[in-house]
């Protein structure tokens, strides 16, 4: 399980958590110098299922340290890899008593370093990764939007090429200087 907004039924209510001391864990305890789920964040979006959120999908994937997941579930995540600014040295959190309710509902012993589970049954890291992917599990699915991109490059070829032709002078048009 990986430290997400979760799922949109979600009744809200925290899960079972063990209340960690603010500075120091025990040597012993698994998040001792880990840390891990405090290096990203993970927000669910929508199915891509139409030419649109593929479209999507694709840019969210030309980013740098940014991917997707599908859970075991089948529900999509978008997935930040970016360090929260209040882990301490010790990795811990530096505002533990404050932290949001997202990192108190966390349990540590669903994470994917205490359950030794990925929390993904597919990530993509990579458009390409993704349309592999959408081209193997939904093909009717990649053949329509593949048809409509295509579309959509030639309509913006054939534009640009109109901005980079001169207009046509018309019949009867003095040049200048004649
Ligand atoms: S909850 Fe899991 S990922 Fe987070 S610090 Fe503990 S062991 Fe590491
Ligand atoms: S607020 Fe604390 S628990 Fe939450 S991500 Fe940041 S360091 Fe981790």
């Amino acid at each position: 399980m990986a430290k997400s907004n979760g799922h949109r039924g979600d009744t809200g209510e925290p899960e079972d958590t063990m209340e960690l001391p603010l500075l120091e864990l025990p040597g012993t305890h698994t998040c001792n110098d880990c840390g891990e789920c405090c290096t990203y964040l993970a927000v669910e979006i929508d199915h891509p299922t139409s030419f649109e959120d593929i479209e999507h999908v694709f840019w969210y994937l030309t980013h740098r340290d940014v991917s997707v997941y599908i859970d075991w579930e089948g529900d999509w995540f978008i997935e930040f890899r970016t360090v929260c600014e209040h882990v301490t040295d010790e990795k811990t959190c530096g505002i533990y008593e404050e932290r949001p309710k997202i990192c108190s509902d966390f349990s540590w012993n669903e994470c994917e370093r205490t359950t030794r589970e990925r929390a993904w049954k597919y990530h993509f890291e990579k458009p390409d990764q993704y349309f592999d992917w959408l081209r193997e599990k939904q093909p009717a699915r990649y053949d329509k939007y593949t048809k409509a991109r295509r579309k959509q490059l030639e309509k913006r070829r054939a534009q640009q090429t109109e901005e980079a032709e001169p207009p046509a002078a018309a019949e009867g048009d003095v040049q200048a200087g004649a």
